[in-house]
């Protein structure tokens, strides 16, 4: 019993922290969107040219109790809190504000991707939402790409489908991220209008790594090419990956390699 005890006491007090950490952050959300807290990196992607041919948004954090905060802790805590629909609202409205800043600064459109979290995607009321950024803004439907990751699909196949079906119907594309990644299902494949896929860094890590992760890699952009869909590979690091992905035909590259994410003001300051 004694025994059983002490194991306790030196659990508790991590799983304590651990659990503040976590409902600080939540509580923190709701304040970090009044006093502007939140901000956009974009990160390059690149055709097989090498030359840029559209932007990712990706949300930066910098919180005056907790500093740096990373996206991939703090969103699946918005998630999980119910407080992800505000963040994602923030960023389609950022984006739409820093393309019409933009669109009156450079002359070639460029392509934005914005990240849609599985719960953004059974409320049809945000659909309205873009719908009234993209008119308050300028923006052009077609320079917007969203990106959804499998398990938007997992809990309710209907309900996702019909929200990027009005998305695609209003001009804009859809691209699914991280596939390999988890649970992946090759049947939404054959059930959902996609017009890029997105192989996850893992597959882009070990190519190279063993014979079979590189089949692995080859044989999905195949499939991919064969589904006429668009293929971007992503956590792209070195010459080596690039150069096989161009070679087996991948559309998009997207990594450290060509570009970090950077604000609107470091891009446009090159
Ligand atoms: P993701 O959508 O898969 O985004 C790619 C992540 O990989 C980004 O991390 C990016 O900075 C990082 N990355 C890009 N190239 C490389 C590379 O060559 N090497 C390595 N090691 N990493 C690379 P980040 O910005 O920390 O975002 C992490 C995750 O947080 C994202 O993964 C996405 O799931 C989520 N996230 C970020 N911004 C948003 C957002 O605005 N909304 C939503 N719902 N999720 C977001
Ligand atoms: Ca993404
Ligand atoms: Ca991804
Ligand atoms: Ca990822």
């Amino acid at each position: 019993k004694l025994a059983g005890r002490s194991t306790h006491t030196v659990f508790v007090p991590e799983m304590m922290e651990d659990n503040k950490r976590r409902l600080l952050i939540a509580n923190s959300i709701a304040n970090a969107i009044k006093f502007s807290e939140f901000s956009i990196h974009y990160q390059g992607k690149v055709g097989a040219d090498e030359k840029i041919v559209g932007y990712e948004a990706l949300i930066r954090w910098k919180s005056d109790v907790l500093g740096l905060v990373s996206p991939a802790e703090f969103i699946p805590i918005a998630e999980q809190s119910g407080k992800i629909l505000s963040i994602t609202k923030w960023v389609i409205k950022r984006v739409c504000q820093e393309l019409d800043q933009v669109q009156g600064l450079q002359k070639n459109e460029v392509m934005v991707s914005v990240n849609l979290s599985a719960h953004d995607i059974k409320n049809t009321a945000l659909v309205d939402y873009i719908r009234k950024m993209f008119v308050r803004y300028n923006v052009n439907n077609a320079s917007i790409e969203f990106e959804v990751t499998e398990s938007a699909y997992l809990e309710n196949f209907d309900v996702a489908n019909l929200f990027l079906t009005q998305l695609r119907e209003m001009g804009c594309s859809i691209a699914l991220d991280d596939f390999g990644a988890g649970y992946s299902s090759l049947g939404y494949l054959t059930q959902i209008e996609l017009n890029t896929l997105k192989i996850d860094k893992q597959f882009v890590d070990n190519l190279n790594v063993s014979k079979r992760s590189t089949l692995v890699t080859k044989t999905i952009i195949e499939m991919a090419k064969q589904l006429n869909l668009q293929i971007c590979a992503e956590g792209v690091e070195t010459r080596e990956q690039a150069e096989f992905l161009i070679e087996n035909g991948c559309h998009q590259l997207q990594g450290y390699l060509f570009s970090k994410p950077k604000s609107l003001l470091e891009m446009l300051n090159i």
